[in-house]
C-alpha cells in the first residue's frame, strides 16, 4: 500500500449554507490527515480546467456560474487508498441516488449544489492537486492520537 494524496473541493453552495465546518469534520473524524487547506476564488481558466471534461455539456454554464458564486475550499488529503476512500465517503453525484451517511447523501440539495468536489482516480488527484496547490502548501506533520499505521 502506498500513501496517496486527494483533492476536495468545498463548493460554494456548501460555503454559503455553512456547512465548511461539518464537512471537514468528518474527515478528521474517519482519521484522514489534512496535509494542505485554502480558501481561493476559481477563475475562468481553472474552472474550464477543472471540468474540461464537461466543457460541451449544456449545463456546463451552469457549472461555471455555481463555482464561482463564492469562494470554495481547497483541501488536501492524505492517506493509504485515500483516492478511493475519499469518493467512498462523498457519494454519488445526484443527491438522489447518494447514500445517506456519505458526505451528499447528508447535504447535497441538488446536481449543481451537490456540496463537494473529490478527485475521482489517482491520475486526476495528481493534476488537480498540482492545479490548486504549490508545493509549499503541502505539509508533513505526525498526529499526536490517530495511529499512522493501518490504512491510515
Ligand atoms: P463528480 O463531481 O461526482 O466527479 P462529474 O465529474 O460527472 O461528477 O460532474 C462534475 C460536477 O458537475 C458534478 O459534481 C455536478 O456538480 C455537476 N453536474 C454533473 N452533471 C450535472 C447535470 N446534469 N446538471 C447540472 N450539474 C451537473
Amino acid at each position: 500500500m502506498t500513501i496517496e494524496r486527494t483533492l476536495v473541493l468545498i463548493k460554494p453552495g456548501a460555503i454559503q449554507r455553512e456547512l465548511s465546518g461539518e464537512i471537514i469534520t468528518r474527515f478528521e473524524r474517519k482519521g484522514i490527515k489534512i496535509v494542505g487547506i485554502k480558501m481561493m476564488k476559481m477563475d475562468d481558466e481553472m474552472v474550464e480546467e477543472h471540468y474540461s471534461h464537461l466543457k460541451d455539456m449544456p449545463f456546463f454554464g451552469d457549472i461555471k456560474k455555481t463555482m464561482q458564486r463564492t469562494p470554495i475550499i481547497a483541501l488536501a488529503l492524505e492517506g493509504h487508498d485515500i483516492v478511493k476512500r475519499v469518493r467512498i465517503l462523498t457519494g454519488d453525484t445526484n443527491p438522489r441516488e447518494a447514500s445517506p451517511g456519505t458526505i451528499r447523501g447528508d447535504y447535497s440539495i441538488s446536481l449543481s449544489n451537490n456540496v463537494i468536489h473529490a478527485s475521482a482516480n489517482p491520475k486526476e488527484a495528481l493534476e488537480e492537486l498540482q492545479r490548486f496547490f504549490k508545493e509549499y502548501e503541502l505539509f508533513k506533520y505526525h498526529r499526536m492520537n490517530v495511529m499512522d499505521y493501518a490504512e491510515n
